[in-house]
Parts: C-alpha cells; sequence; structure tokens
C-alpha cells in the first residue's frame, strides 16, 4: 500500500548504497525502486544482535517515502532494530538462467535493498496508520472489515519506520551470458525457465459463519496478474 506519492529522491545517495558490482544491472529510478518494495510480500530485515548479523524475513508495508516494520516487544530483532542500523532486502527471482556451462548460470531477478536507521513510531495515530500501511501491503481491502488493533495488542507490538533515501535495485533480465567458444562449441541447452507466482483458490476457515461471502478484495487477487518490471 502506498498511500502518498514519493517525493523521488535521487537513488543510491551515499556510497555504501552505491552499486559496484556488475553495475549495468543497477536502477536509479525511484519508480523502479517503489515497484520491487510494492510487488514484494516479505522482505529480510539483517540487524546486529548481540554483536553478530542476523537476517529474518519480516513483512512490511510502504507509504511514500516510508517502509514501516512490525513486530513484538519481545522480538530481538525488534529491539535491535530500535537502537542501530539495519539492512533490508526484497527479492523477486524472474527466472532461471540455464547457460552452457555451470559458472554462467544465473537467475533474471529484481531486488531492492534498503539500509538505515528506523526510527521507533509512539505516537498512538501514526502507529495505526503504519499498522494500517502494513496489512494493506499484503492483504489489500483488508483494514476496514477487520477488528481493529485493541490496546494490549498495540502495547506488545514495536512499530518502526525506515526512510527510503538510501536505497538500491538491481535487476537482471535476459538470456545467458555464455562464453563465446561454448556458444561455438554448442550442443548444450540455454535459456530462460521463467518463475511466476500466482495465488491459489481461497480456502474459508473452517469456523466461518454460515453465509459469509468471500471478500471480492480476496477474489480479485486470484486472477490478478503477477506484477512484471
Ligand atoms: C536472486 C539473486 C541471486 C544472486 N546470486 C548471486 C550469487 O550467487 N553470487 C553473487 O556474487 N551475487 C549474487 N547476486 C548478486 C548479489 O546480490 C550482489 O549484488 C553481488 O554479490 C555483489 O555484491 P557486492 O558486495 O560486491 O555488491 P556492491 O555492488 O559492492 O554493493 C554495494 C551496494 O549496492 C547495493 N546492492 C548490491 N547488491 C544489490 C542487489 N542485489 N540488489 C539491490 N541492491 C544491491 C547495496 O546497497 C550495497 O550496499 C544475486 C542477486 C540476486 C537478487
Amino acid at each position: 500500500m502506498s498511500t502518498t506519492a514519493s517525493t523521488r529522491t535521487p537513488l543510491s545517495p551515499t556510497p555504501r548504497s552505491t552499486v559496484t558490482r556488475l553495475k549495468d544491472r543497477a536502477r536509479t529510478d525511484r519508480a523502479d525502486l517503489d515497484a520491487v518494495l510494492d510487488a514484494g510480500l516479505i522482505c529480510h530485515l539483517g540487524v546486529v544482535l548481540g554483536g553478530s548479523p542476523v537476517v529474518l524475513p519480516t513483512v512490511y508495508g510502504r507509504d511514500g517515502d516510508t517502509i514501516y516494520l512490525h513486530g513484538s516487544t519481545g522480538a530481538g530483532n525488534m529491539r535491535a532494530a530500535c537502537t542501530g542500523d539495519i539492512s533490508l532486502a526484497v527479492t523477486h527471482v524472474d527466472g532461471l538462467v540455464y547457460a552452457r556451462s555451470a559458472m554462467h548460470f544465473s537467475m533474471n531477478y529484481r531486488s531492492a535493498v534498503v539500509r538505515g536507521r528506523p526510527v521507533e513510531i509512539t505516537d498512538p495515530d501514526q502507529r495505526l496508520h503504519a499498522l494500517q500501511v502494513i496489512v494493506e501491503h499484503a492483504a489489500p481491502g483488508s483494514w476496514d472489515r477487520v477488528r481493529p488493533p485493541s490496546k494490549k495488542e498495540l502495547a506488545a507490538t514495536i512499530v518502526l519506520a525506515l526512510d527510503l533515501t538510501e536505497a538500491s535495485v538491481k535487476i537482471r533480465n535476459g538470456g545467458p551470458g555464455d562464453d563465446p567458444s561454448d556458444i561455438a562449441t554448442g550442443g548444450v541447452w540455454a535459456g530462460v525457465l521463467p518463475l511466476q507466482q500466482t495465488w491459489g483458490t481461497p480456502i474459508p476457515s473452517p469456523d466461518l459463519d454460515p453465509g459469509i461471502e468471500t471478500p471480492t478484495t480476496v477474489l480479485d487477487r486470484t486472477t490478478a496478474a503477477p506484477a512484471m518490471v
């Protein structure tokens, strides 16, 4: 869910967020960052916990220039993220690239990395907004249908905001980059096996009240085409 437009901050404004390896795959258009983030369901969140790095999957949501994260007050990675720098990655694999040699096998992908120091949100209204953004990111059309968070649930939840000013995007597409000598030798299949994610048929909860229809916001996703950049 992106409820407000981003400010179109240029990507890679710092040395540590500038792609140095295979620079031709780097994107500098802010729209590419938004597209990769908005198409993702989860991110991988890297924090330093007890002096050692750990990377854990978690959900997120984007609103304009901000990524929101949430987690239990009992979660070590969330507590670490309240006090230190984090790195957050979103990755989409679009295909497997079969080459004529083992070392040229590759993947087509879209990936984004965001670095920075998140801010813990304490303002009650901002916390609710952030949680709405996260829920709507994963399950659009759901926030207004369901019970809002209780005071007890909110008290047990850390909500973080991460600015998108230090971010990078790398995208690979196309076929194998085989050596000319391997192409000349021939005799080996090479090409791309595309990979697409699709939603399955919704499975109603067994304890559902009779007569409750599957929301259109759920049904609509089962026929939606996969997002591509
Ligand atoms: C699905 C997938 C599979 C990959 N497999 C391999 C592999 O097997 N071996 C391998 O060496 N590399 C692989 N990569 C690329 C890998 O992510 C790095 O880009 C690469 O290893 C270069 O690392 P580096 O530290 O030299 O990057 P640098 O270019 O020096 O990184 C500098 C900065 O550029 C940005 N950056 C770097 N990589 C990415 C990225 N992928 N997406 C967004 N921003 C980025 C970050 O902000 C980083 O801090 C893969 C990427 C994807 C998405």
